[in-house]
């Protein structure tokens, strides 16, 4: 069978959908797909109609979507990346690369951050209740 409208894991052959959402190249594919959806969103008319610019070098934002074992997510400017991590739970195991409500949530921290790179600096608590995250909360 021919899978050219599809994408497949690295075998070429494994169709990666909700019958393949256990295997990482899916984890992959949907933080990618879900970030490249909000993207495009932002820099459509719909949005902000501009490219968004990152608030680091370069024009490559990393996803990690299994950064590490625990209840966490952040972006993190240093590294250029959303850290996503999983965890344990009664219900299995989570992992927050999956939620799209957590991928947009940090997503949103690089886009607020590339569009205003000095709220990095700010100390105001307002300014830090847009940003706090562990990678750019204000200084204590
Ligand atoms: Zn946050």
């Amino acid at each position: 069978m021919e899978n050219n409208r599809c994408y497949v894991a690295p075998d070429r052959k494994t169709v990666l959908d909700e019958k393949t959402k256990d295997l990482y190249q899916y984890h992959q594919l949907s933080v990618w797909a879900n970030v490249q959806n909000t993207l495009e969103f932002f820099e459509s008319s719909s949005g902000l109609g501009r490219r968004i610019s990152w608030a680091f070098e370069g024009n490559r934002l990393t996803i990690v979507p299994h950064a590490g074992n625990g209840e966490n997510a952040y972006y993190d400017r240093a590294s250029k990346s959303l850290q996503l991590y999983w965890f344990e739970s009664d219900k299995g195991t989570v992992f927050t690369c999956l939620s799209s409500d957590i991928v947009n949530h940090e997503f949103g921290h690089a886009v607020l951050d590339g569009l205003r790179p000095h709220y990095y600096e700010s100390v105001g608590a307002q300014t830090a209740a847009f940003t706090s995250s562990s990678a750019i909360s204000p200084p204590s």
